[in-house]
């Protein structure tokens, strides 16, 4: 049962180790990018590759929430709000869901 297969957004132009995710705060319901190894956060996932982070994890640059446990939408829900180019591993779904 391995969720690894997240959409990535592509590498961190920060850390250059890190991916890319598109994740929400559980709160305000933001979009944000967020790195999964130095965790900085952008406000607008469009913009992570040529703007600088705008906060960092557990931070929420929306509502200034302690995000505990970041939502990541999956490849549908990213493609319906528009970040459907920007995904670097389209198709890699996690298994037979409909
Ligand atoms: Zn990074
Ligand atoms: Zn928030």
């Amino acid at each position: 049962m391995s969720s690894s297969t997240h959409p990535h957004l592509g590498p961190c132009p920060i850390c250059e180790q890190g991916q890319i995710r598109a994740a929400r705060c559980p709160d305000c319901q933001g979009w944000v990018a967020l790195c999964d190894e130095c965790e900085a956060i952008w406000s607008d996932p469009r913009q992570f590759k040529t703007t600088k982070p705008t906060a960092q994890h557990p931070t929420c640059p929306h509502c200034g929430t302690t995000v505990e446990k970041w939502k990541f939408p999956n490849e549908q829900q990213l493609v319906r709000y528009g970040l459907e180019d920007m995904i670097v591993n389209r198709g890699a779904k996690s298994g037979p869901n409909s």
